[in-house]
């Protein structure tokens, strides 16, 4: 296979239009943006961002959710990506696999794969997302305020235990391959994350977990916060979990699960509640934005003590 043909076969998959004027084939795409422009890349390595064991087809849908996940918490619309692939070589079962998940995601959330790189190197895998920005305006991380709400989408701590028990922590099957579903194929919150320009104060989505995030946002609002535990939404497969003696710090600071992280002032609480329900997304409150710039987790009237608060890719030990 020639470089020309394994984009052809695996990459040309998007139609025109969605305001694309050029797409692959070209020097450069050339897209037609009705709004402001929002832009994200993200870079996936073996090992360090999917383990070497995740299907191609996985590792494709994740390449791109982690960056609509990104567009999602700034409250845009994606509309176009461009990927830079490398690749030991050009194998066609792993191209076809990748190449599916890839386009199931972007025809699911109408984005087009409008360019890209291929060069031949160590497995790495990028994509660049942009999206239209509300017309309600982004979202950033630091417009937090006192007395704000402090929610969650989804659940949190599926793919920190499904990353658990690919490493060997034993659960029920039903829920290692939930779990492992929830690591492997996230769902970006684009629906709620669109709704909420506008409404959240701030946002940011949880990639590296939900105790280093939120502190993300809350630094960068200048504010400290407190959550409760057992306001947290869970699935069954992390409360079955954390019943047989599970250690609650792994829900907390692991990550992977791209789920939104947003506040909003209590006035609001309604209209969140309906923007759960049109988007299909569950919005959980979970704790309130303090002006004492410190991030409490309390658990029975207790704060929780963490030794870590998530994933650092430049921390000494993790
Ligand atoms: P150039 O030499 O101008 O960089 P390339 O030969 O790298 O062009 O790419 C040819 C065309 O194919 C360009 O339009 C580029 O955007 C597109 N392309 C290359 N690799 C990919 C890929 N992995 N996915 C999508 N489009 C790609
Ligand atoms: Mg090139």
């Amino acid at each position: 296979m020639t470089e020309f043909s394994v984009i052809d076969r695996y990459f040309r998959f998007s139609h025109a239009g969605q305001g694309v004027d050029i797409g692959i084939g070209d020097d450069a795409a050339v897209l037609d943006s009705p709004g402001k422009l929002v832009v994200t890349v993200d870079t996936l390595l073996p090992a360090v961002h999917f383990p070497a064991s995740t299907e191609p087809a996985a590792i494709g849908h994740k390449a791109l959710a982690v960056n609509l996940s990104d567009l999602a918490a700034m409250g845009a619309q994606p509309k176009w990506f461009t990927l830079a692939l490398s690749l030991p070589q050009p194998d066609h079962d792993w191209l076809a696999g990748f190449s599916q998940g890839l386009r199931e995601l972007a025809n699911a959330f109408d984005v087009a794969l409008v360019g890209g790189d291929t060069v031949r190197g160590p497995l790495a895998i990028t994509v660049q997302a942009m999206g239209i920005a509300s017309p309600a305006g982004v979202v950033l991380r630091r417009g937090a305020q006192v007395g704000d709400d402090i929610y969650v989408s989804g659940t949190i701590g599926d793919a920190a235990l499904g990353l658990a028990s690919l490493q060997g922590e034993a659960l029920e099957e039903a829920a290692a391959h939930y779990c492992r579903q929830r690591l492997d194929r996230p769902t970006p919150r684009v629906a709620a994350g669109l709704a909420l320009a506008g409404l959240a104060t701030a946002m940011i989505d949880c990639s590296d977990g939900l105790m280093a995030d939120l502190h993300h946002l809350l630094s960068a609002s200048g504010a400290g916060g407190r959550i409760e535990f057992s306001d947290l939404p869970l699935s069954p497969a992390v409360e079955g979990w954390l019943a047989t003696g599970g250690d609650k710090q792994r829900i907390l600071t692991g990550g992977d699960d791209y789920e939104l992280i947003f506040t909003a002032p209590p006035e609001v609480r309604d209209t969140v509640r309906e923007i759960a329900k049109r988007s299909v997304t569950s919005l959980t409150k979970i704790g309130v934005v303090l002006a004492d710039p410190v991030l409490t987790i309390m658990d029975k009237g207790k704060p929780l003590a963490l030794d870590r608060e998530g994933y650092d890719h430049f921390a000494e030990h993790q």
